[in-house]
């Protein structure tokens, strides 16, 4: 078999949204899991709504994701440029070999691709009036994920327009030509284009590629029915980055966007998602976005992360919360997270979770100290601790000390140690739940502990 090029298309016309990632990684698992080529090729010949900033994004999104190209724009490769734009003299030679070839004509300044087959005109409603058709062999498109489908072109289309600009449909088949592609995987939308395509490609008397049609998504049920728009929330793979979910756990939740592993797991780590990944094994029907299933993923690779790596993934997000100086000490750090690490689903929660940790202007939550006050007792057993904690010597200041000088005092008082703990957790971090207990006040520090007892 010839080895795999398969290619990941983009027109950089907004931004890059999750279906777009799917198309990407798809390709990519594709080309990983055969050892073939990913090529990433720049579809702007739409001058008008190609944005420099959206190519920036999509670029910086798919480094995010961990999808490298082997050959596309900062790649190089043998089959350049790659991008459409600077392609025109390629598209010029091609549109040369059609015009000899007798496949083309011209009217009202556009180039129209001929359809083979005899020509016969027919009424249109929706146009009103009568157009020329043509009754053409059906093409079989032999689709990798929805079996054979067939379907007749019935009327020449547009290869260059008047202005001169050459049409999607003949940039797309030409380049997959020129780049020797043999695989293409893309979105359901395309199907109805496929046919046109194959006329092409025989046309030019090229091998048609394998094509790989994949599923659509649909919209998370909590949002609505239907297709996932850009627009729906979660459909953006920007907003992932700002919210500071890990990239590989989003590519793991796409993977799951059309593919399975069959065996229900849903958390897989990329090199089994790559040895697994099968075209075949794609679904037809289409794919559910799930946000919640997103959030779960990402909740078990943080979970699964050694401290080291998670400190690595908090610190801009604590330094960017302004709770950390961008030099604050890791070994600190790496405590603070230990204690939080499995307490919190996502990174995005941690600067609210573990403020306290890192200053004394923490949020306090006053309706659980008007719970704790109802007692009536809230003061008093703050002073009781105060006076006992601050008997520990700095040096003597860990769990197991914290722990006896609590069991002391419960004894002395003839009462459960938890008649102290909520009121001490609530002076020390303004909320009445969070880490455990005596390790957090191991890892603040017997000086910051007792000062925020003694207000
Ligand atoms: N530029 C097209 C798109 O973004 C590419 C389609 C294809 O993959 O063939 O939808």
């Amino acid at each position: 078999m010839k080895p795999v090029r398969v290619r990941f298309a983009p027109s950089p016309t907004g931004f890059f949204h999750i279906g777009s990632a799917r198309t990407a990684l798809f390709n990519w698992l594709y080309a990983r899991h055969t050892g073939g080529t990913f090529v990433l090729r720049i579809e702007d010949t739409d001058r008008e709504r190609n944005t420099p900033e959206a190519l920036e994004g999509l670029l910086r999104s798919m480094r995010w994701l961990g999808l490298d190209w082997d050959e596309g724009p900062g790649a190089g490769g043998e089959f350049g440029p790659y991008f459409q734009s600077e392609r025109g003299d390629i598209y010029q030679s091609y549109l040369e070999q059609l015009q000899k070839a007798g496949r083309t004509y011209e009217k009202e300044g556009a180039i129209y691709f001929k359809l083979e087959g005899e020509r016969y005109t027919e009424y249109d409603d929706y146009l009103q009036t009568e157009v020329e058709k043509v009754r053409a062999e059906p093409v079989l498109i032999r689709d990798l994920i929805r079996g054979d489908v067939s379907r007749a072109e019935n009327r020449d289309f547009v290869i260059y327009r008047a202005n001169g600009d050459p049409t999607f449909h003949f940039v797309n088949v030409v380049d997959d030509i020129a780049m020797g592609i043999t695989h293409v995987i893309r979105g359901e939308d395309h199907l109805s284009n496929t046919s046109k395509h194959i006329e092409l490609f025989q046309a030019f008397g090229a091998p048609v590629p394998e094509y790989a049609h994949l599923p659509l998504i649909l919209k998370d049920p909590s949002i609505g029915k239907g297709k996932m728009s850009k627009r729906d929330r979660g459909a953006l793979i920007d907003e992932y980055q700002e919210r500071h979910f890990l990239p590989a756990a989003v590519r793991n939740y796409v993977a799951l966007l059309g593919w399975s592993p069959k065996d229900d797991r849903e958390v897989l780590d990329v090199g089994e998602i790559i040895e697994k990944f099968e075209l075949s094994d794609i679904q037809k029907s289409p794919a559910r976005f799930d946000e919640k299933k997103m959030a779960y993923i990402n909740f078990e690779y943080l979970k699964a992360l050694p401290v080291e790596t998670y400190a690595w993934f908090a610190r801009p997000v604590l330094t960017a919360a302004g709770l950390m100086a961008e030099e604050g000490s890791e070994s600190y750090l790496q405590r603070v997270l230990a204690l939080c690490q499995e307490k919190i689903t996502s990174l995005e929660e941690l600067p609210k979770f573990c403020a306290y940790f890192f200053t004394d202007q923490f949020e306090r939550d006053s309706a659980a100290y008007e719970k704790l006050n109802k007692k009536g007792d809230f003061q008093v057993r703050l002073s009781e601790a105060r006076t006992a904690l601050a008997a520990i010597a700095a040096d003597e200041w860990n769990t197991a000390n914290l722990e006896s000088c609590f069991a002391a005092l419960a004894e002395q008082h003839s009462l459960k140690q938890h008649a102290w703990w909520p009121v001490v957790r609530y002076a020390v971090s303004g909320v009445t739940s969070g880490p455990d207990f005596l390790p957090m006040l191991e890892v603040i520090g017997r000086d910051v502990v007792i000062a925020r007892l003694s207000v």
